[in-house]
């Protein structure tokens, strides 16, 4: 595998991100993400949600053709991606904006737009950066099932803001569920994901 010499910062990376409650991507999430970046050929990709960069960097270490915009609005978060992202020297293929997505306005198209930011905003999201998507390209979404809580009756969730975003995540499903302009496929890996394709 392409990242085999760099397994011990990547272990440095889970390690912080678990110590930290940082919520990266679980482990059969990103292998099904780096299959399918390699399946479809994805040399460009904007990340709504970076982190500490975890799943950029692995992404970036799929090809080194593949560019990737991230943008994170938590400061710490942000300015941990930036180490992490120089410790693996993809200062030039991996570009990190520290800014809320919800007020970021983007000109350059990309084939994959990945989201894993608020997962109550997915619909905000994917309506504002649908517009950056190359011709056929991919909209591919995480914790579509957020911890199987999206599979549990709603008087189960005691707790009244997770049942508000639960609701919202239902809803987003709905969204793709009914939306022409994509074709969506879900599948049960990882926390669930969705990948819309692009009809237009
Ligand atoms: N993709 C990362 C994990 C992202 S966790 C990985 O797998 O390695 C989700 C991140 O999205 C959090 O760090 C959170 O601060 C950030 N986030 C949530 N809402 C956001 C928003 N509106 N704009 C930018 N970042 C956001
Ligand atoms: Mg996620």
């Amino acid at each position: 595998m392409v990242t085999s010499k760099y397994n011990d910062e990547i272990k440095k990376m889970k390690e912080y991100a678990k110590e930290n409650n940082v919520p990266i991507m679980q482990e059969e999430g990103i292998s099904f993400l780096t299959t399918f970046i390699h399946k479809n050929k994805i040399k460009s990709i904007l990340e709504i949600g970076t982190a500490i960069g975890y799943s950029a960097i692995i992404m970036a270490l799929q090809d080194d053709s593949i560019k990737i915009t991230s943008v994170e609005r938590d400061e710490k978060r942000y300015l941990e991606a930036v180490k992490n992202i120089k410790r693996f020297n993809l200062e030039d293929r991996v570009t990190l904006i520290f800014k809320d997505a919800l007020d970021l306005k983007i000109n350059d198209n990309f084939d994959l737009v990945f989201l894993d930011a608020a997962k109550g905003q997915n619909i905000n999201f994917f309506n504002s950066f649908s517009k950056n998507l190359n011709k056929n390209g991919y909209i591919i979404t995480d914790n579509m099932l957020f911890h199987g809580y999206v599979n549990k009756k709603e008087e189960d969730i005691k707790n009244r803001n997770l049942r508000g975003l639960i609701r919202k995540i239902k809803q987003y499903h709905e969204f793709l569920k009914t939306n022409n302009n994509y074709d969506t496929e879900f599948y049960n890996i990882g926390d669930g994901i969705a990948v819309s394709k692009s009809k237009i």
